[in-house]
């Protein structure tokens, strides 16, 4: 018995047929894909970008919710770049601020007016008064983890299991029967993980509150809701209570909203109203462009400045230097092009009118994907995450990390998004979860129901295929 109902054997016979079909009607993005084995490590230019099977997928271009790869097909993209392109490929606003600032200078590593009006914006949108910038969402989380380190005197960092914050090295641990443990398939750590980070199962509040009790946690790094894997959305209350928890037990609450923006034009701060002390989000916050950015209460800024002057050494570097020897920033952080781009997006293209469309999107696929398991009398869940919605190969939505991915079944999704690809409609290559962009509307939604109706229907008439 699998998780979704449906044999390995026949995913397997399904999965085959499919894979031929990619095979025969993509010979450039094969060529591409012979060349890029000599020069590339892996045959991609980073370990994400290679499709599972049977080859990557070489781009020619991208625009709004559509794709064109180079064999020429097009696609409507609910994938969006796992989120990076959440309002869609080069939003106009986003494409004329990179014409615009690519004539006036790329990075000067000095500020513009550019940065002012991004923080003001985002202090609007979040709550947050205060902004710091980054180069990555990573990179935002990897500071924030430091500054509560030094704003709390405390090591260990507390996250959820089945969390993903990036390449955050704290974060590449995963909880098994109460413990800690390395990430499997992790490599090259020259520290034991386990020594400066808890994880505990989300939504369980006994477990939170005993992981903060020991009194040795600077902060509690989550999502407001799990979105790797599967998405694990919060019991209610979860949120407020461990809010609750944290500031009693003296710990930080930061949110990382690079997933969760799809909540909403504010996240799900705005939308739940949470109060962390300090929030980040990358990704789709420059509309594509490398960038991101944290925003932190007063309290956190006053406690920021605290522990810089803190020690005789650090006041003396501070003096002598500014803040630039905290070993916080990046050379080309904040950097003129990113801080236009990130200025256009928040003023053009995340409105509010924009995530009006984008949630009637995502809202019209998950009635759609409803329907259509119901139909094929498949036990499997689907849930909204504003515009991110996801489905799942078990009868109950998860409630932690771990019953998300004991409804994973690799091939299976493997399977589908190939069949998909194969007509034209790519998902993401990691979960079953669809994004929808202010593009993605009703014929979009439409075309993707019927060809996974169509895909589902030739699995399931396959012998031996319901279990
Ligand atoms: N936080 C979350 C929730 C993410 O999903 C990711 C990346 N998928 C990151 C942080 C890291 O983003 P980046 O890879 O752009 O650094």
């Amino acid at each position: 018995m699998t998780a979704s109902g449906i044999a390995d054997s026949a995913i397997e016979r399904f999965a085959a047929c499919e894979r031929q079909r990619f095979l025969d009607s993509h010979p450039a993005s094969l060529r591409l894909a012979e060349r890029a084995r000599h020069s590339l490590y892996g045959g991609a230019p980073m370990p994400w970008s290679a499709w599972p099977a049977p080859a990557p997928l070489f781009v020619a271009e991208a625009c709004d919710a559509r794709l064109r790869d180079v064999d020429g097909h097009e696609y409507l993209d609910f994938c969006l770049g796992d989120g990076a392109s959440l309002f869609g490929h080069s939003p106009a606003p986003v494409a004329r601020a990179l014409a615009e600032q690519g004539a006036r200078g790329l990075c000067t590593l000095l500020p513009g007016e550019d940065a002012v009006r991004a923080a003001e914006l985002l202090a609007e949108r979040f709550g947050l008064p205060t902004w710091q910038m980054a180069g990555s969402a990573s990179d935002a989380n990897r500071f924030v983890l430091r500054w509560a380190r030094a704003i709390t005197g405390r090591k260990v960092i507390l996250v959820f299991d089945g969390c993903h914050h990036g390449s955050v090295d704290e974060t590449l641990v995963r909880g098994r029967e109460g413990r800690t443990l390395h990430r499997p398939g992790l490599i090259g750590q020259a520290r034991n993980l386990t020594q400066h980070t808890r994880v505990v199962p989300f939504n369980d509040l006994a477990a939170l509150e005993a992981a903060l009790a020991q009194g040795d946690i600077a902060a509690l790094l989550c999502e407001p809701a799990l979105t790797h894997g599967g998405l694990v959305l919060p019991e209610a209350g979860f949120l407020q209570q461990a809010r609750e928890l944290t500031r009693r037990h003296g710990s930080l609450l930061i949110l990382d909203e690079t997933h969760s923006l799809s909540a909403g034009p504010g996240g799900c701060t705005r939308a739940w109203q949470l109060e962390p002390d300090f929030l980040t989000v990358g990704k789709a916050i420059a509309g594509g462009v490398s960038c991101a950015v944290y925003g932190f209460t007063r309290a956190m800024a006053q406690a920021m400045q605290l522990a810089e002057q803190h020690a005789g050494e650090a006041l003396a570097a501070l003096e002598l230097h500014g803040h630039g020897h905290s070993g916080m920033g990046t050379s080309l952080a904040a950097n003129a092009l990113a801080m236009r781009c990130l200025r256009a997006n928040l003023e053009e293209v995340m409105s509010a009118a924009a995530y009006d469309r984008m949630l009637s999107g995502a809202a019209q696929l998950a009635d759609g994907l409803r329907e259509l398991f119901a139909a094929h009398g498949l036990n499997w869940t689907v849930s909204t995450l504003g515009a991110r919605c996801a489905f799942q190969f078990s009868a109950r939505p998860p409630r932690t990390g771990g019953e998300a991915e004991a409804a994973c079944q690799d091939n299976l999704r493997q399977a589908l998004q190939l069949y998909l690809g194969n007509r034209g409609v790519l998902i993401s290559a990691r979960h079953n979860q669809l994004l929808c962009c202010p593009d993605s509307a009703a014929p979009e939604v439409r075309q993707l129901l019927s060809t996974l109706d169509q895909g589902l229907g030739e699995l399931l008439a396959l012998p031996g295929a319901r279990c």
